[in-house]
């Protein structure tokens, strides 16, 4: 078997281990007879899978009992909906920091519900390359709550510490939770879905305070409240029972390595990735400013939109995937994820030397 050195930025590559796991307990589930696609959400087998995945993540990001940690559908894009439907009552406004394309999406979203200011906004020419300094938010101390995107997926920046801020922070965490160890206590609410850094597609990952949780509205939908979840440990309605499985597959394969472990690979990742960007500066160019660049979306242009098909075609050739930018920006992206390796990295970084070398 072949793996390919998956750079796709969601959904991503996969933990091998957390894979073959799933291969070994497909038909028979820990000798139930069953697969785990095949119990019933209520039964004893599929709710320690759940609560197992739940204290992982705990575990690994030290979630204190002031938080609740819900697992919920509809992609991190509904998160852009049941945020302000829960946290914006009429007469009050929320702050959104505006970084990128998903920052913009959950803006408007917000937009059709209540009344938003944008805190900052760091677009020029229709690009984002960096994010915001502290002193440049405008924030309004009397906000429901502040709205940032911790890594653009899109333009490849991240926030490498958080603004501290009076109304409660709300952070779409979709494409680097679980990257590096977090300060929980500084958040009222994160979400992710899945599908980049700890899972596959179907679950977003919520980790709310629960007196945030307590707040919000009770006028909209039994579905859309954060309290309907929480009282009823994710399982109000079947949940995405397998993505669930898979998901707690990652974060005990995480836990074997240690969260300090995993962030020191991913800084690793990225030094070994932009040192060869800025060696190799007459040919590829990191258009991020140094100390906005993300760790997880690695972006960069070659001298010509021509060069950059064929980087792309022949890195497929060496098998290496998913290296063509999204398609709103253009470029190379390579998504460097939990689950690429350093070694994965350094595969990447030959082959743009000797891709440079041939066309002199
Ligand atoms: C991918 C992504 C989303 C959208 O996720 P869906 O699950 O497709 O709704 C939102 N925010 C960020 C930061 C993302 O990377």
């Amino acid at each position: 078997m072949t793996r390919a050195i998956n750079f796709n930025a969601g959904p991503a590559g996969l933990p091998l281990p957390a894979l073959l796991r799933a291969q070994e307990e497909l038909v028979d589930f820990e000798g139930t007879g069953m697969s785990i696609l095949e119990h019933s959400h209520r039964g004893k087998a599929f709710e320690a899978v759940h609560n197992e995945a739940i204290s992982l993540l705990r575990k690994l990001l030290g979630i204190s009992s002031d938080y609740e940690v819900l697992f919920l559908q509809g992609g991190a894009s509904q998160q852009f909906a049941t945020v302000p439907m829960n946290l914006l009552p009429a007469g009050q406004s929320a702050d959104y920091v505006i970084t990128g394309g998903w920052s913009e999406k959950a803006y408007e979203e917000a937009q059709r519900i209540g009344t938003v200011r944008i805190a900052a906004n760091t677009v020029e020419n229709k690009r984002y390359k960096r994010i915001p300094k502290v002193e440049e938010l405008e924030l309004d101390d009397g906000a429901a709550y502040v709205h940032l995107t911790s890594n653009n997926t899109l333009f490849g920046t991240q926030w490498h510490s958080f603004p501290k801020t009076k109304a409660p922070l709300v952070v779409d965490m979709s494409s680097d939770i679980l990257a590096r160890r977090l300060d929980i206590s500084q958040f009222g609410m994160i979400y992710a879905g899945a599908q980049k850094n700890i899972g596959p597609s179907g679950v977003v990952v919520v980790i709310m305070r629960k007196e945030l949780i307590e707040r919000g509205r009770k006028d909209i939908p039994v579905i859309f409240r954060y309290e309907t979840h929480a009282k009823a440990n994710s399982l109000y309605n079947t949940p995405p029972t397998f993505a669930i499985y898979l998901m707690r597959n990652v974060l005990a394969h995480l836990d074997s390595i240690g969260l300090e472990a995993v962030e020191e690979a991913n800084r690793k990742k990225g030094e070994l990735l932009y040192g060869a960007i800025d060696e190799l500066a007459d040919f590829y160019k990191g258009p991020v400013e140094k100390e906005s660049r993300s760790l997880m979306n690695i972006v960069f242009n070659l001298p010509s939109e021509e060069l950059e098909k064929r980087f792309v075609a022949e890195a497929q050739k060496a098998n290496m995937v998913g290296l063509a930018g999204h398609r709103s920006t253009g470029g190379i992206r390579a998504s460097t994820y939990n689950a690429v390796s350093l070694e994965d990295v350094a595969h990447l970084v030959e082959f743009m030397r000797s891709f440079k070398a041939k066309q002199g």
